[in-house]
């Protein structure tokens, strides 16, 4: 699976479908393709983020 698709799951509780999307579509809003629900694309993951702060905190004084 290449790493350029975000994968979501429609949160529609009868559907749950897992959709691939590009991640050009971050931040905008997808359509499930299997019942019509509008899923917003997060624009980035939370994991990422996490990973970055750390990062931030271990870079030297000096
Ligand atoms: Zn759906």
């Amino acid at each position: 699976m290449p790493e350029d698709t975000v994968r979501l799951m429609c949160p529609n509780l009868t559907c749950r479908k897992i959709l691939a999307v590009p991640k050009s579509a971050r931040g905008k809003t997808v359509r499930c393709r299997s019942c019509g629900t509008n899923i917003r694309v997060p624009s980035a993951p939370a994991i990422a983020k996490a990973a970055f702060e750390d990062k931030k905190s271990d870079k030297p004084a000096a």
